[in-house]
């Protein structure tokens, strides 16, 4: 990979994972398309649940629409970039 790959990073969510009952309703909610549901690992209940990618904007989506209030969402004072050599700064 390369620097051409980095991503503004404006915020990040905390999932309840236990909470979730996999409706995927988050997913379409999702503008950035940085939430994606696993495929094999479920929660206690048998659930898949949704696990965040890099590139939130912390809009704020996802926590609207959950039935289940699972998410959690904090925005950063000051928008970060993700890069694969660098990580998040
Ligand atoms: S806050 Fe917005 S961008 Fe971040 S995970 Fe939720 S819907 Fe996606
Ligand atoms: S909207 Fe809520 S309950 Fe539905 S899959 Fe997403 S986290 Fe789980």
């Amino acid at each position: 990979m390369t620097g051409a790959s980095s991503v503004s990073v404006r915020g990040t969510v905390v999932i309840d994972t236990e909470a979730c009952k996999g409706c995927d309703l988050c997913i379409d909610a999702c503008k950035p398309g940085v939430l994606s549901m696993t495929t094999a690992r479920t929660n206690t209940r048998g659930h898949r649940f949704p696990e965040l990618l890099v590139g939130c904007t912390a809009c704020r989506a996802c926590a609207d629409v959950c039935p289940d209030f699972c998410f959690q969402v904090y925005r950063f004072d000051e928008a970060k970039t993700w890069s694969p050599e660098g990580g998040l700064r």
